[in-house]
């Protein structure tokens, strides 16, 4: 880490940005450069979706779920989450879904853990990855874990330590990263801060996450013409939700910047908590047939994700919002009624 560390005097013409070249001449340099030829695409339909479904899904199809994602080529499933059961009841049956799926040797099997308890959980049920989840908003932090941005970093660190000692891997989130549903802007610097603090405890990568669905493309540039050249491409993980439409558009950008790894959401699963009806997370089906059309390498089948997702969906109730997944059932139902 021997980038410069930001300062006010960076802020240039209300842009943040981290001091050296300016943005508009790194445009086509190191920053922005041709798109990586492999991207990695973490799979979180079983824990973000599912835990953000209305419906309290069958803990044998939540297995028969992750066992079919990891066989179509995931690299990675977030399978659960070792929280508190009474506080996000959907995820009561963490351990029972990790002693239930068939483990693919390609593919890392990870969960959410909030602090020495959750992990202590995680490591008896022999999950490959955990995950501890930051904020970049204090009013969030507050509401959703009940503890300040820096006493959540304190706990983080303990975890990602025993974490670290067990050897499993460790990632981090940080939530509120483009805005926050309670504080509004979220500035560009204390994101990047955040960022390498979570790197400094020793995550892997942080997965800097758009939890409102308010990114769009020019949002995003501004985020990493900070971010990559604080902590490297290869450091940042990007979770866009397509709230309003710009999850495609959000990822198209970050490839300029390199950045090879996006969480996605089989079928779309996990409605948008702040914006009841709205889409949430990104699809995955969607987020593949773009990669793969600008010629992006997943290793992943997108006819597998999207036949997992159809083997779930009766089980929540409603369609699934992935844009693949819904042409291509009017597809097949205008194909057998043209004849
Ligand atoms: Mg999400």
């Amino acid at each position: 880490m021997t980038e410069p560390r930001a300062s006010a005097s960076d802020r240039v013409a209300g842009t943040e940005r981290i001091s050296g070249a300016p943005a508009s001449e790194r445009v086509g340099g190191s920053a922005r450069a041709k798109p990586p030829g492999r991207i990695s695409v973490t799979e979180v339909g079983p824990r973000d979706g599912l835990q953000n479904e209305a419906a309290n899904v069958p803990t044998s199809a939540k297995i028969a779920f992750v066992n079919a994602l990891a066989a179509a080529g995931a690299p990675v499933v977030e399978v659960s989450a070792f929280v508190n059961p009474e506080r996000v009841p959907r995820m009561a049956d963490a351990e029972q879904v990790f002693a239930g799926i068939t483990r693919q040797p390609g593919t890392r099997y990870a969960a959410l853990v909030p602090n020495a308890r959750g992990l202590a959980r995680a490591v008896a049920a022999h999950v490959s990855d955990v995950a501890v989840f930051a904020a970049a908003s204090e009013t969030f932090s507050k509401r959703n874990i009940n503890q300040t941005i820096a006493e959540s970093l304190d706990t983080y660190a303990a975890v990602a330590r025993e974490a670290t000692a067990s050897g499993l891997r460790v990632r981090g989130y940080l939530s509120t990263a483009f805005g926050c549903p309670f504080e509004g802007n979220v500035p560009i610097l204390r994101v990047v801060a955040l960022t390498r603090r979570l790197l400094d405890l020793g995550v892997f990568e942080v997965a800097v996450s758009d939890t409102i669905g308010v990114a769009h493309p020019g949002h995003v540039r501004r985020v990493l013409d900070a971010l990559v050249p604080a902590v490297g491409a290869e450091r940042v993980a990007l979770h866009f939700h397509d709230t309003r439409g710009t999850a495609l558009a959000n990822v198209l950008a970050a490839l300029d910047f390199r950045i090879a790894t996006f969480d996605a959401s089989a079928g779309g699963l996990g409605g948008c908590p702040f914006a009841p009806g709205a889409t949430g997370n990104l699809a995955t089906e969607d987020l593949l047939y773009m990669l793969h059309g600008l010629g992006l390498e997943t290793g992943i089948s997108l006819d597998a994700v999207a036949a997992a997702s159809r083997a779930i969906e009766p089980h929540v109730g409603h369609a699934l919002p992935s844009r693949y997944l819904r042409a291509t059932a009017t597809t097949a139902s205008t194909a057998r009624h043209a004849d």
